[in-house]
């Protein structure tokens, strides 16, 4: 299989990523630069592992969502601390930021050969991101299956486990997990405090990983 895999460089994706390579899939990444606070650190994460860790090909996409309302994009306001599941990290929802990223994918996906497009959504971005639940996954799939001439299929394979379900299977098939990049304020640490960070702290936890993020609070 012929596998296009949206990466960000986050631990979900990185972990999705080397369950790929695992099962012998071809596999090459595509990340965006979307004018996000923690792009910079996403990118050199996603270089970091699909480049030099798994030697796989990466695609860099800049995008201009600078027009959109997100407290994760630079310039606007800034990134709420809270539980990841408060209401107050809708602030940080990029909108339609998964439709549009999966558009460009099929795009690129049709353009190279590939067969298949995969995302690293799972159950815990289901209370605050719309555009990460079946609801809306599996219309998206379809509509790629129908605008394509290769009938490209998309596959969320993590969409109904939890992130410490994801951690667990990283620790299983050593996915390169502590070089992934989850904080939504892009600073030079993982500040520990944001949705993102305290999401990451508690699926290690929960899953009695070893967490060697290195976080600031
Ligand atoms: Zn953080």
């Amino acid at each position: 299989m012929r596998t296009l895999h949206v990466y960000s460089g986050g631990l979900d994706s990185t972990v999705l990523l080397s369950h790929l390579i695992k099962e012998k899939h071809e596999v090459r990444c595509l990340s965006f630069s979307y004018g996000s606070k923690h792009n910079e650190k996403e990118r050199m994460a996603a270089n970091l592992v699909s480049t030099h860790w798994f030697d796989v090909p990466l695609y860099q996409m800049d995008i201009d969502l600078s027009m959109f309302k997100s407290a994760l994009l630079q310039g606007q306001e800034e990134v709420p601390n809270g539980y990841y599941t408060d209401d107050n990290q809708k602030k940080t929802v990029v909108p339609f930021r998964n439709g549009i990223m999966l558009a460009y994918a099929a795009g690129l996906c049709e353009s190279i050969g590939f067969d298949d497009i995969t995302i690293g959504a799972h159950a815990g971005d289901h209370a605050i991101y719309p555009d990460c639940r079946a609801a809306f996954i599996d219309p998206m799939s379809e509509a790629i299956y129908r605008g394509t001439y290769k009938n490209i299929v998309l596959r969320a394979p993590f969409l109904n486990l939890s992130k410490t379900e994801i951690v667990k299977i990283g620790a299983e098939i050593k996915a390169p997990m502590d070089i992934s990049w989850s904080c939504y304020k892009g600073g030079d640490l993982h500040c520990g405090e944001c949705g993102a960070c305290q999401e990451r702290k508690e699926a290690f936890k929960d899953a009695g990983v070893r967490d060697f993020t290195i976080y600031m609070g």
